[in-house]
């Protein structure tokens, strides 16, 4: 058997990868803990979901245009201008098939082998394996936790060279949680019109954001970065539609039409009965996004709080998406039954055996000391779970 260079350049997601391994012990019988989840843990609101039943029964079932039906792009622009203080037209829009696929789109038609693209770290764990897939190279720049883990613009500036061809943002952050201030992304937008390298921003958990934050879309900052930036967001996450798989993209005519195109000869259109959910979820009541950020972040300030108190955690408060990401480096140097935890790999697997507690290795997100854990979990398993994690650490010496 012979792969492809590129098939063999990617690695699985390793989130899923926990997730799977925890969900098969849990089937086992073991009283597993997930803090693994990557989506939220809310039903689909119902007027969504009676939306999708009413396009099957309606027959809307058969191929929709490659690149989205009009009704939801118009409705997608609406949602622009009204949240985001941005003027779009619909050719301006790609629906696909999740927020996953619109980046995937983006990346794919901007880049050619040889190619850079900025990711800062900590990143969500697609975004290099997808610019690998072009034949491009990720360049991934660290950031610190003492700046909020967020990248700076002369650390960007540093690290654009003439093959720079793009940066991947994502305010609000996964796995961090941190969100840019709009100063910030001002400082990020001169450096990109400056060296006219584009910004793909991942915007998928705007409406995930805390304690008075206002979520910024760096392509609202003026003319010249709009004409740079491809805005990619969706309705998993927001209005808990994971499984539905509908994101969207916004940018300039030119690479919107490139990125239509290459989707028409891949998947085609999205599902058509989830472009009809999709649009009522935006256009729709918006209660339930509400409603699930007050208990989002009820979950939030519970687990920082708690996290903090235990010996060898500290963990910055996150101001966005669903997870905290806690720093645990004291702890690396420690044994366990007279083992050392050399890593936050080894931790997260005595974690898991040891205590049937799911969370992710930092490395997964190219940040070796630390651990992510998602809060998409009730607050009983929240409490339980942070019980079980106190007392297998005070096992270590
Ligand atoms: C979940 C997630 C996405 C993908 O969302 P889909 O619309 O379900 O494909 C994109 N970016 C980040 C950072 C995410 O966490």
């Amino acid at each position: 058997m012979s792969l492809s260079r590129r098939a063999r350049s990617i690695s699985p997601s390793p989130t899923l990868a926990i997730t799977a391994k925890a969900k098969e012990m849990k089937k086992s019988g073991i009283p597993v803990i997930s803090f693994g989840a990557g989506e939220p843990d809310f039903d689909t609101p119902a007027e969504i979901k009676m939306a999708g039943s009413k396009a099957i029964k309606c027959g809307f079932t058969k191929y929709t245009p490659d690149s989205g039906i009009i009704e939801l792009k118009e409705a997608v622009c609406q949602k622009f201008k009204e949240d985001n203080g941005l003027d779009y037209e619909t050719s301006e829009i790609l629906i696909s098939c999740g927020a996953k696929h619109s980046l995937f789109n983006a990346i794919f038609a901007l880049c050619d082998e040889g190619d850079e693209v900025i990711i800062p770290s900590p990143y969500w764990v697609t975004y290099p394996e997808q610019v690998k897939m072009t034949g491009a190279r990720p360049v991934i720049v660290e950031t610190f936790e003492g700046n909020d883990f967020k990248l700076t613009p002369a650390q960007f500036k540093e690290n654009i060279t003439s093959h720079t061809k793009a940066i991947i943002l994502n305010s609000p952050s996964n796995p961090t949680g941190s969100v840019y201030e709009p100063n910030e992304l001002e400082g990020l937008a001169r450096v990109a019109v400056e060296a006219g390298v584009y910004i793909i921003s991942d915007e998928i958990y705007e409406k995930l954001i805390y304690d008075g934050k206002r979520h910024i879309s760096v392509a609202s900052l003026g003319k010249e970065i709009k004409d740079l930036t491809i805005t990619i967001n969706g309705v998993s996450k927001a209005y808990s539609m994971t499984g539905w798989r509908i994101g969207y993209a916004a940018g300039p005519k030119d690479v919107i039409r490139a990125m239509s195109s290459i989707q028409s000869h891949t998947t085609s259109n999205p599902t058509s009965i989830s472009q009809l959910a999709a649009l009522e979820a935006i256009k729709g009541r918006q209660e339930c996004v509400a409603e699930m950020v007050k208990e989002f972040n009820r979950r939030r300030k519970y687990i920082v709080d708690r996290l903090n108190k235990i010996r060898g955690i500290s963990c910055i408060t996150p101001y966005g998406a669903f997870y905290v990401f806690p720093n645990v480096e004291s702890l690396l140097s420690m044994r366990f039954k007279g083992e050392e935890i050399k890593d936050s790999f080894r931790l997260s697997q005595v974690l898991l055996n040891e205590a049937h507690i799911a969370v992710v290795p930092g490395s997964a997100f190219g940040a070796s000391n630390y651990l992510r854990l998602s809060y998409a979990t009730s607050l009983e398993d929240i409490e339980n779970g942070l019980d079980r994690i106190e007392k297998i650490l005070e096992k270590l010496e």
